[in-house]
């Protein structure tokens, strides 16, 4: 075994814990679109997470990935963002925060959960707490850049 190989399947283990601890039983296919969503700090589409994860080896059908996400999403692995009624986007960092959405470039970027000042005018309703808060500022190309 290369030192690739061993690396590879270090972070493969590493996965398989991973799913495992969010109650997530790691088959095959899933272990490979972990992979794929969890290589680096970044926000995919449903669409672009299937394309990545079908660079290499055997091919993981599109309803097999938007089930997957999908389950990830639910049990905390990581998290849907609500940006586009066209499409899902899913961010591999759970931790809060905010985002700017571009929409000509669908391009997702963060914003610090601090650097949101929220200023509620109303309360919520009786009986109710505020859980958490989303916020996605819509952002576009100005003329002069
Ligand atoms: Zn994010």
């Amino acid at each position: 075994m290369n030192r690739t190989d061993s690396q590879n399947s270090e972070h493969r283990k590493q996965i398989v814990q991973l799913l495992r601890r969010h109650g997530i039983s790691p088959t095959v296919q899933r272990i490979k679109i972990a992979s794929t969503m969890l290589a680096q700090p970044q926000h995919l589409s449903a669409d672009q997470v299937l394309k990545l994860t079908n660079q290499t080896g055997r091919p993981v059908s599109k309803a097999t990935v938007y089930n997957s996400l999908g389950l990830f999403a639910r049990k905390g692995l990581i998290r849907e963002l609500f940006v586009d009624q066209e499409r899902a986007f899913y961010d591999s960092s759970t931790h809060p925060h905010h985002h700017y959405y571009d929409r000509d470039t669908q391009e997702i970027r963060d914003i610090d959960e601090g650097a949101i000042k929220l200023e509620l005018g109303t309360p919520p309703p009786d009986g109710c707490e505020i859980s958490g808060v989303e916020v996605v500022i819509h952002i576009r190309r100005t003329s002069a850049s």
